[in-house]
């Protein structure tokens, strides 16, 4: 078992700066079979982890919650402005490569379903269009068919760009990649803790931040 605290004067191997960060702030501990668990020390700003799906800050007590080697702990904030690194860290000081892969992996997928937003949008304003101009055929052979028809084709018109407004709100490609966008920015934005750069998928094309090559 390896216990390690977190904190300004705690006895993790790498320096803690953040602001609002306590001395003895919280405690990892790796028992016998590798699990890790993290709890808060009754710290002043609390303890957080990012949840792997939502990218939700979830508030760790000192209770203690059980994470992973990858998972992203955050002390004395609920975003990414507060003091944050990958739990390995406390076990493989210096060594950013896992972090670096993870967020860049993190990338494709967002950028995968971005991709797949857009072409079922494309999808429904093909569908919509392909309807709208079946319509507009038929209700102009009905029209040479019975002339006196106008008033009729007029309230099939007026519901029909109604069902394609509905249609339209109800598919918000728009809003969808906004969320996206908004989740990326949570998964793929870490300050790198050697240097305080803010490290994002494409600053680390090389897999190395470019300020202190770490
Ligand atoms: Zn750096």
């Amino acid at each position: 078992m390896k216990t390690i605290t977190l904190g300004k004067a705690g006895d993790q191997p790498f320096k803690i700066k953040g602001i609002g960060v306590s001395k003895y702030h919280a405690t990892v501990t790796i028992d016998d079979y590798g699990r890790w668990i993290l709890a808060d020390n009754n710290s002043t700003n609390g303890t957080f982890v990012r949840n792997e799906l939502s990218g939700e800050f979830m508030r760790v007590g000192p209770q203690g919650m059980q994470i992973s080697e990858m998972s992203f702990i955050v002390l004395a904030a609920d975003n990414s402005a507060g003091c944050c690194f990958y739990a390995k860290q406390l076990i493989n000081p210096g060594d950013y490569v896992d972090e670096h892969l993870y967020m860049r992996n993190k990338k494709l997928e967002f950028d995968q379903e971005e991709e797949n937003v857009t072409k079922r949008a494309k999808l429904v304003r093909v569908g919509i269009f392909t309807i709208m101009l079946i319509f507009t055929i038929g209700t102009i052979f009905w029209q040479i068919a019975d002339p006196k028809s106008t008033g009729m084709m007029f309230t099939i018109y007026r519901a029909l760009s109604l069902l394609t407004m509905g249609a339209s709100t109800f598919y918000d490609a728009q809003s969808k990649r906004a969320k996206i966008i908004k989740r990326r920015k949570k998964f793929c934005q870490c300050p790198n803790p050697e240097c305080d750069y803010k490290l994002t998928p494409d600053a680390i094309e090389n897999l190395k931040c470019p300020k202190c090559g770490k």
